[in-house]
């Protein structure tokens, strides 16, 4: 059979073409292929042809690729910003499973010595640092913060409490709002000025009623008064008075 060699002009390609792209959108046409793509044979073949060394690495080099490119990641940072997108990210995180997995990763990630210097950098960033500031001085910020320390406070307290007793050890004090710690013996002011912030830390991990006491603020100071040596006035006769007329003592507790 001669074969006849018919030359394909640029109107006639173009017409092939379109007809091919009218003949794929077919209602049935496009059933059919999706009924052939769905049978478990030619599923079987693409899963084997995906999973070949050579197309996975393909796939991975192009994922990579279009994951740099700057317009990828405009159209990905928008898709993010959308509040439906935020609303589907709280939902997951808010499973505790995803919560934990974020938690994990995160450490893992900053704990990489690249991502240490990208975040150093990045908070030194003049715009970082100015929005961080405004944030921060916002007026719900300053009540959370506060709230946050007032709670954290109360907890801290508490354990305390529970280690040294609920009431004052010298008059028996226990309305709370009068009572503080006492380091028995002195060296209360010297320890807050070393350990600062973390003294009442400290007083807990201690655990140590030879060392720390609660006191009231009246018998706390009341045995700080110069020329008593330490003494609360309670412990002292019912009729003395300090002498306001005495000399005055220095060098004592
Ligand atoms: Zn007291
Ligand atoms: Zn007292």
């Amino acid at each position: 059979m001669p074969v006849s060699k018919r030359i394909i002009t640029p109107e006639e390609r173009a017409r092939r073409k379109e007809h091919g792209k009218e003949y794929e959108s077919r209602p049935d046409v496009k059933a059919r292929k999706k009924e052939y793509r769905n049978r478990p044979e030619v599923k079987a073949i693409e899963k084997e042809l995906r999973d070949l060394p050579e197309n996975k690495e393909r796939r991975k080099e192009y994922q990579k690729e279009y994951l740099a490119r700057p317009e990828t990641k405009m159209i990905r940072h928008e898709r993010d910003a959308r509040p439906e997108a935020k609303a589907k990210r709280k939902e997951y995180y808010s499973k505790p499973e995803n919560a934990a997995r974020k938690k994990e990763y995160a450490k893992e990630y900053y704990a990489r010595p690249e991502a240490k210097v990208r975040y150093k950098e990045y908070r030194a960033m003049p715009e970082v640092k100015a929005r961080k500031r405004e944030l921060s001085s916002r007026p719900d910020a300053k009540a959370r913060r506060k709230e946050y320390a007032s709670s954290y406070s109360i907890s801290i307290w508490k354990e305390i409490f529970d280690i040294y007793g609920w009431k004052c050890a010298c008059c028996g004090e226990d309305n709370t709002a009068f009572l503080t710690v006492d380091h028995i013996g002195g060296g209360g002011r010297k320890e807050r000025t070393e350990i600062g912030s973390r003294l009442y830390r400290a007083v807990i991990e201690a655990n140590d009623p030879t060392k720390y006491q609660i006191l009231c603020f009246n018998c706390n100071s009341g045995r700080a008064m110069r020329g008593i040596g330490g003494i609360c006035p309670h412990k002292l006769p019912k009729n003395w008075r300090f002498d306001l007329h005495a000399p005055l003592q220095t060098g004592s507790s």
